[in-house]
């Protein structure tokens, strides 16, 4: 089978895939985690380091050229250091998505996998509010982390959950830390996931974030990368960046790119897809993998899993799918 085999039926080639290591967490965002009771899936039925290999090695031959490790907390892994170095023998390029706590510890280890771009989960840069938002105390200890990536270089995009009436005025806050710091702060429109209490009128809309960015700042557009979900712009003589990710009120699906593997080896070809192919429990029993992905592709809807409103959500939550 030959690396142009993702195409799905809409003609979108699909390259990047996200693979989620766990659903267990070290933080408790409230638009993320149902609540403090969740149990997480035991060790034993989330992918192995061994599976995680051979399953995203099928992937790239099937074409995949980037993968993201997400979760959950994907740095809360016993052998996250093992399954990073095992996947960046791999000819993809890796990402990994984190909130954070733990990058200190993984310095080298992203050094030496050839981790360039780490994106962080921050909502506030205020303490208190911090604390609210994830029921943990972390804060500094994050924005601690995020310098030391600069300082190592590394590029890092930083995703804040923009939820109305709750968070939406820390958006000055973050542009203006992109005077200084070379950051990509990327506005993400709250979406509607199990047990988030997602409401429509708790989503601080793109439009409304541009006219609130409009009363303070002069800024321009930038040109976005092609499969680029975000919406990039920058204040004028700033270093770092702006984006807006539009899930809910300009979704952009049209340029989709991405497959998605939950950490307990269940396939989804789309973040608000309802079914899944377990692609682990095939593994496990020696079976071919690949054409239940290509099928699992072939079903992929056009636009948000086929979801035209967001009503009556009936997905995972985001934690136990990953970001
Ligand atoms: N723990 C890591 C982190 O926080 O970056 C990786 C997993 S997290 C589920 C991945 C991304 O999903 C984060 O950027 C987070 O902000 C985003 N996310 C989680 N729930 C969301 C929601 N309801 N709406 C929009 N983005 C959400
Ligand atoms: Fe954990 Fe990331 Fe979800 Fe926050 S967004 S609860 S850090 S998985």
């Amino acid at each position: 089978m030959s690396a142009t085999s993702l195409f799905d039926t809409f003609g979108r080639l699909h390259d990047y895939l996200r693979i989620s290591l766990t659903d267990a967490c070290n933080l408790r965002c409230v638009y993320c985690m149902p609540n403090e009771k969740m149990l997480v899936t035991p060790s034993a039925k989330l992918m192995q380091a061994n599976e995680i290999e051979s399953i995203a090695s099928t992937f790239i031959e099937l074409g995949v050229k980037k993968i993201r490790l997400t979760g959950g907390e994907p740095l809360l892994r016993k052998d996250a250091k093992a399954i990073i170095q095992r996947l960046s023998k791999l000819p993809a390029e890796l990402t990994i998505s984190t909130n954070a706590v733990l990058v200190d510890e993984f310095i080298d280890t992203f050094k030496t996998a050839n981790i360039h771009s780490v994106n962080v989960s921050l909502d506030t840069l205020n303490p208190d509010e911090f604390f609210a938002m994830t029921k943990r105390g972390d804060f500094e200890k994050i924005k601690k982390n995020i310098y030391t990536l600069l300082m190592h270089n590394f590029k890092v995009k930083v995703n804040m959950v923009v939820i109305k009436g709750i968070n939406e005025h820390a958006i000055f806050d973050f542009i203006d830390w992109t005077k200084n710091y070379p950051l990509d702060v990327r506005f993400i429109e709250f979406m509607p996931f199990a047990g988030n209490a997602w409401q429509l009128e708790k989503v601080f809309s793109y439009a409304e974030m541009l006219t609130m960015i409009e009363t303070k700042y002069e800024f321009e557009k930038l040109e976005d990368a092609k499969n680029d979900t975000a919406k990039k712009y920058k204040v004028k003589g700033y270093s770092g960046s702006f984006s807006f990710i539009t899930t809910v009120t300009e979704p952009f699906c049209g340029d989709c790119n991405r497959l998605r593997i939950t950490a307990d080896g269940k396939m989804k070809n789309c973040l608000f897809s309802q079914n899944e192919t377990d692609l682990l429990s095939a593994f496990r029993s020696g079976k071919n993998i690949r054409p239940l992905i290509l099928s699992c592709l072939k079903n992929k809807k056009l636009e948000r899993g086929g979801r035209f409103d967001f009503e009556n959500i009936e997905n995972r939550s985001m934690i136990r799918i990953g970001g």
